[in-house]
């Protein structure tokens, strides 16, 4: 049964009807969960889209957005404040799934992670009440990266930033040798860094197959407001290799999350694995080794993040563990056609254990929860040292481990 609450009041009503008769559910935001984590056989699912309002504060500080609301959604009622927050790469993703357990994205080095940004929470407990983390502020602590672990979330407040446009889209390169192309990519993009690359630019490094072949090239999205300022970085991320395509344009939020989402499919059968590297020179010849395995049909891509700013800051009022420096490398392992899915998940699993095997030591504890399989995490590598912070609040406020997803297979 699929069930479209319209209210908070709604969710509460169905939570308590759910637990009293037993019932096993799911709970359902943009339905992107790689794993399938918000849909199960013979379940109840709560399907959160319905509720999806935004209410923007006076001072333009923060937003209130109804639980349901994907990325697209939630930027298209900030672009016409000449706001924007932070957010994922694809708009269809749901906004309160994609930052309760992270929340990667183009604009985390300037803004900080999707966890970082949520600033208020109302939760739906097991037994039906709805908690506002005004009066439960240990609760948000919680929220900012064990999520949905406390209730069904139904109402988030999220900071917000002034933005009026940004210069941002994709520098492709000449990758006939894809292998040394992207070796090469990773190693001058580490260079770069070091010449205090600025925390207003993101970064995220691709290779994938598209329509017209083999693709290998740079996301590039910049938030400073004066864009000249952008301008001689964006020419360093060019020599990155040969350039023979650039589309970085002024633009705005809403616009960029349009062009990028384009990139999707509707439907993909495999899987996704990520790692969690401190250096990326340290790996790249390992790095160009898996670009060139890629299988060579449109679905699978290598994608790595750069992780610096206030996402890295030694952050206490979240449970999110990975806060060093670090680049998250997705190795997406999907295909449009089924056929073809056992060949890129294959890809997608040896070549996680290559990166974790090349140097333990580059490697953070655990992968990324949100684009990864809950059965080989643990515990401990999600939370790190708030783990006993996870567990009191879990004894607290969910001490029937009623709210289980997508933490159900994780090994204790
Ligand atoms: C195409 C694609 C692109 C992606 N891009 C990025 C990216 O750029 N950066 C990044 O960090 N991640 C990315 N992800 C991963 C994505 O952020 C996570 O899979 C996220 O959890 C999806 O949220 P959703 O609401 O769309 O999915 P759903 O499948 O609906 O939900 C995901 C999880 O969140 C829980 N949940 C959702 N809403 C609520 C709620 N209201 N209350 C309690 N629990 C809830 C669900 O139960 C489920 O466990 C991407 C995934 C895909 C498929």
């Amino acid at each position: 049964m699929i069930v479209r609450p319209q209210t908070a009041d709604d969710v509460a009503k169905l939570v308590k009807y759910i637990v009293k008769n037993g019932l096993e559910f799911t709970i359902r935001g943009g339905g992107h969960d790689m794993m399938g984590r918000s849909q199960a056989q013979d379940a109840v699912t709560i399907d959160m889209r319905d509720i999806r309002y935004v209410k923007i504060s006076e001072g333009k500080r923060t937003a209130t957005i109804g639980a349901g609301i994907n990325m697209i959604q939630l930027q298209e009622e900030l672009d016409k404040e000449k706001l924007a927050t932070t957010v994922g790469n694809v708009g269809h993703v749901g906004y309160t799934g994609w930052a309760i357990y992270g929340g990667y994205g183009f604009f985390n080095n300037n803004f900080g992670l999707g966890v970082d940004n949520i600033v208020g929470a109302k939760v739906v407990d097991s037994g039906g009440s709805v908690l506002d983390t005004d009066e439960h502020p240990d609760l948000l602590k919680g929220i900012r990266g064990a999520g949905g672990a406390f209730g069904v979330i139904v109402e988030l407040r999220i900071k917000t930033y002034h933005v009026e446009s940004i210069l941002a889209g994709w520098v492709f390169f000449e990758c006939q040798d894809v292998g040394s192309v992207f070796d090469n990519m990773c190693r001058n993009f580490s260079q770069l860094l070091e010449e205090d690359f600025p925390n207003e630019i993101g970064v995220s490094l691709m290779t994938t197959t598209g329509p017209m072949g083999r693709m290998c090239g740079v996301s590039f999205v910049s938030s400073f407001e004066d864009e000249e300022k952008a301008r001689p970085w964006l020419a360093k991320i060019e020599k990155l290799g040969t350039c023979v395509m650039n589309t970085v344009e002024t633009t705005t939020p809403l616009k960029y999350l349009h062009a990028q989402s384009a990139f999707g499919f509707n439907s993909a059968y495999g899987t996704c694995r990520t790692a969690n590297l401190l250096s990326l020179s340290k790996v790249a010849g390992k790095l160009g080794d898996i670009a060139e395995s890629l299988p060579a049909f449109s679905g699978p891509a290598l994608v790595i993040h750069m992780i610096r700013g206030p996402s890295t800051d030694v952050c206490n009022s979240s449970v999110f563990a990975n806060r060093r420096p670090h680049f998250l490398v997705e190795l997406i392992g999907t295909s449009d056609e089924e056929s073809q899915a056992q060949d890129t998940v294959k890809w997608a699993h040896i070549s996680r254990s290559t990166l974790q095997h090349a140097d333990p030591d580059n490697s953070l504890p655990g992968t990324y929860v949100s684009l990864d399989m809950s059965g080989e995490l643990t515990y401990e590598n999600l939370f790190g040292t708030n783990l006993p912070t996870y567990k009191d609040l879990k004894v607290k406020y969910d001490p029937k481990n009623v709210f289980m997803q997508p933490f159900s297979l994780i090994k204790i």
